[in-house]
């Protein structure tokens, strides 16, 4: 009777709502199944956070509406933390605004960019929100591959004039997700350089930031030349201190840009609760060991998968950053039947890489969101089985 909308028809069902009726599947059937699909840390948000939140939750001050771009204490924090993380200056009044996790941005940046039929570039493999957000504002998503041989960037003399002309945003994302791969400084002025020339929003998404390894510190793109001319950098807290379900993140960069993204929220949200503001500030300003022992603990599980992974022979590249190894897939499978390889012969779930595009096929992803002791539980049934 109630027919969805044409936008809406558009979109492709989400991935991995099917992935989590396989896994149910295999469980009804007894198998305890180890779970490397969802990016979501195992970890708890760090005592202090949790504390200052509790504090916070009781002062009736901050039982109200609380403003649209952020509580001013909340976009200090935020200038503070990226002058000490990353050596970027930040006006606080005008260059950050609050988020109900970085998703949220995203999601609502093409409704105040794009008109009808307008571009938007997105990487494949990627994170679906950026396709999916693009034809919720009747734009036309044009995909740009990351290939393995290009160290998984984009290639911008790959993308038609004609799409350059009509496209309002790119989206980039490094460290990347799926991939893990990570962008320097060159590649960074090139993807200015190129939204410069054409008029395009910069629209980066910077969720992996904190998570690096072995002493690699990843760039925001707010560190080199011109980029506030172009760029919004969308970040987040959950990744960086272990809270996905608590939903605060932010965005910073370009005046113009995130007060268009601005306006399209004082529609449709209000803010988010000022307690959790209060937390976010103290995560951000608080010690930064806590961010350390994440890295540290990420590193270990990483180091302990990998290992296994190259004992059975399968091929990735080792990760400097994220919480994910993208892994290849063997000879004469696709991903999706080497995901169901895995699920139904070790009880091992992982994500499919054509769930984050066409050009994510041939690979797998796993997510480092698992002690040591499972990581090594499941190397042992992947030894058992015949890859
Ligand atoms: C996890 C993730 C996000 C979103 O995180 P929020 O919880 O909404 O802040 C954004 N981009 C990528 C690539 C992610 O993996």
């Amino acid at each position: 009777m109630f027919e969805l909308s044409e936008r809406l028809k558009k979109l492709p069902p989400y991935l991995f709502a099917e992935i989590d009726e396989m896994k149910r599947r295999k469980e009804r059937e007894g198998v305890k199944v180890i779970d490397f699909g969802v990016g979501d840390p195992d970890i708890p948000t760090p005592k202090h956070i949790v504390e200052a939140m509790q504090k916070a939750v009781e002062k009736p001050e901050n039982h109200r509406y609380p403003s649209y771009e952020g509580m001013i204490s909340f976009r200090q924090a935020v200038a503070e933390f990226y002058k000490r993380r990353k050596g970027v200056e930040l006006d606080p009044e005008k260059e950050v605004i609050s988020l109900i996790g970085s998703k949220e941005g995203i999601a609502h940046l093409p409704l105040g960019f794009v008109n009808d039929g307008d571009y938007v570039i997105v990487p494949d493999p990627g994170y679906p929100v950026y396709f999916a957000s693009t034809l919720l504002a009747d734009g036309i998503p044009y995909k740009v591959p990351l290939k393995k041989e290009n160290g998984f960037l984009p290639d911008f003399e790959s993308i038609p004039d004609e799409v350059a002309r009509k496209a309002k945003i790119m989206f980039l994302n490094y460290p990347n997700n799926p991939t893990t791969a990570v962008a320097e400084k060159e590649f960074i002025k090139s993807a200015v350089d190129f939204c410069k020339d054409h008029g395009i929003i910069l629209a980066h998404d910077f969720a992996y930031g904190e998570i690096t390894f072995d002493g690699y510190r990843a760039k925001s793109f707010l560190e080199v030349d011109d980029a506030f001319e172009v760029s919004i950098e969308f970040n987040s807290l959950s990744k960086t201190y272990n809270m996905t379900g608590w939903r605060i993140g932010f965005a910073v960069g370009n005046e113009e840009i995130l007060k268009g993204l601005l306006k399209v929220k004082t529609n449709v949200d209000s803010g988010v609760f000022q307690a959790v503001q209060e937390a976010a500030i103290a995560a951000l300003t608080g010690s930064d060991e806590c961010i350390e022992q994440n890295c540290r603990i990420y590193q270990e599980r990483r180091d302990v998968l990998i290992r296994g992974l190259r004992e059975i022979g399968l091929n990735f590249e080792k990760p400097k950053a994220t919480f994910y190894v993208w892994c290849e897939v063997p000879e004469g499978y696709t991903s999706i039947e080497f995901t169901k390889k895995l699920l139904n012969e070790a009880g091992i779930l992982v994500t499919p890489g054509v769930g984050f595009g066409e050009h994510g096929e041939g690979f797998v992803r796993f997510a480092l969101t698992r002690d040591v002791k499972i990581i090594e539980e499941a190397i042992e049934r992947l030894k058992n089985i015949n890859i």
